[in-house]
């Protein structure tokens, strides 16, 4: 557990860091990253301390989401953006840096092209029988943060690990990754240049193998 003294967010919260702030009521605080991916790039965080969003109580979430709500209305506006993403990564297997929930509200602009966050990670290719076993598998699993213990290095480890649906990470590792950019440039061109294609014929141009 993060000491809530030490902890940066925390700080900035009680004002003992200063933070070009943007937003606060009660709950909350928004104020801009520090390392912007566009201008106007803020980060909502709740005032209490919890390292994940499955870590906040539910009675304060709906709070919370009106917050985050808020404050992309407000960069949005501020910013003459014509988009908004909004993201938060939740655990240090997300690639959570600072142990304290934040969402990020990043204005985004036409002039930048559509990419959307989750471009970030490649598309994976999932046969029906796999995609049935990974819906079970979520449908059927608890919503309780059991297993969100990435920053409690000391914590005691299970024996075992939780069960998983073995075929479908199976399915996931063997997914063919994406190779390069320019194979996806090369294929959209192709597109444009008025091949016929049915939409899941599109949509598997997306993969391209490389082995
Ligand atoms: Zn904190």
């Amino acid at each position: 557990m993060v000491d809530e003294k030490q902890c940066l967010f925390c700080r900035i919260a009680r004002g003992e860091i200063p933070a070009k702030k943007v937003y606060e009521d009660g709950e909350c605080v928004a104020f801009l990253d520090i390392n912007p991916r566009n201008p106007g790039h803020a980060l909502v965080i709740p005032r209490k301390h919890y390292e994940t969003l499955l870590d906040m109580p539910d009675g304060e979430t709906g709070e919370y989401f009106r917050s985050v709500k808020r404050v992309a209305g407000l960069v949005k506006n501020g910013m003459n953006a014509q988009g908004i993403s909004i993201s938060s990564s939740n655990g240090q297997a997300a690639g959570q840096v600072v142990a304290h929930l934040h969402f990020h509200v990043i204005p985004r602009f036409a002039a930048e092209g559509p990419p959307g966050l989750e471009s970030m990670l490649s598309s994976k290719r999932l046969d029906d029988k796999a995609m049935d076993q990974i819906a079970q598998a979520i449908a059927k699993a608890s919503p309780e943060p059991a297993a969100m213990q990435d920053f409690q290095p000391s914590a005691p480890q299970p024996r075992q690990p939780a069960p998983r649906p073995v075929q479908a990470e199976s399915a996931i590792r063997a997914a063919p990754r994406p190779t390069t950019a320019m194979n996806k440039t090369e294929q959209s061109k192709k597109k444009r240049d008025g091949e016929d294609e049915e939409e899941f014929e599109s949509i598997d141009d997306e993969i391209s193998f490389d082995f």
